[in-house]
């Protein structure tokens, strides 16, 4: 499957009642789909496909739902463009009496139909999308781990330079000798240590005396 289709289990699908072709659909995710209209029908959705399966006493049981054809496609749009097409050829029963109904209707069924849609595609491609992102924070972390050792290859002597100054310039300086007014001589790495003791502070507060 090519994995640049954004939707790569898109389908046309129809619902048949005893060899009537009641309805034709499209999904991203037909399984969910089928869950979606069988729990639609148990809560008794206000929608005309559900009203015409009361209206007709249609049991949900009673349905079969078959796969027309499979369309991988980019977008929601080249699936609803297909799903028209389909719906003109087929004539389902309930598709033309749905093609009557109100704009207002119509723009419900879209909404709701474009939720469905993104639902559907999210739950459908979750642990996908969850793999894709670790993918790429692995993919990113090699990569950075990669630069860095490649960046440290280029750069060894300037790194290494670099520290020996850094660390010689420190060491000199810490090894630097200092004779403290209380005759004591210490390096600058223990001026602390020689504050704290009992010589120093001897002297100190002999000093104030
Ligand atoms: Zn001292």
């Amino acid at each position: 499957m090519d994995l640049n289709y954004k939707y790569p289990n898109s389908v046309i699908y129809n619902i048949w009642y005893q060899g009537r072709r009641l309805y034709t659909g499209s999904s991203v995710d037909f399984p969910q789909r089928k869950r979606g209209h069988k729990s639609s029908y148990n809560n008794n959705k206000d929608r005309p496909l559900y009203r015409k399966l009361k209206e007709k006493n249609i049991q949900f049981e009673d349905l079969q739902f078959i796969i027309y054809k499979e369309f991988p496609c980019n977008d929601l749009k080249e699936l609803r463009k297909e799903e028209g097409k389909c719906i003109k050829e087929l004539k389902s029963e309930f598709n033309e009496n749905i093609a009557g109904r109100t704009k207002k209707e119509y723009q419900k069924d879209n909404k709701e139909k474009l939720k469905e849609y993104q639902n559907e595609y999210q739950e459908n491609n979750k642990e996908k999308l969850k793999e894709k992102r670790k993918e790429y924070c692995e993919k990113n972390k090699e990569y950075q781990k990669e630069y860095f050792k490649e960046y440290q290859k280029d750069n060894k002597e300037k790194i290494k330079e670099y520290q020996n100054e850094y660390y010689g310039v420190n060491k000199e300086k810490l090894k630097e000798k200092i004779i403290c007014e209380c005759g004591i001589e210490y390096t600058k790495h223990h001026k602390a240590r020689h504050e704290k003791s009992q010589k120093h502070i001897n002297y100190m507060l002999n000093k104030q005396n």
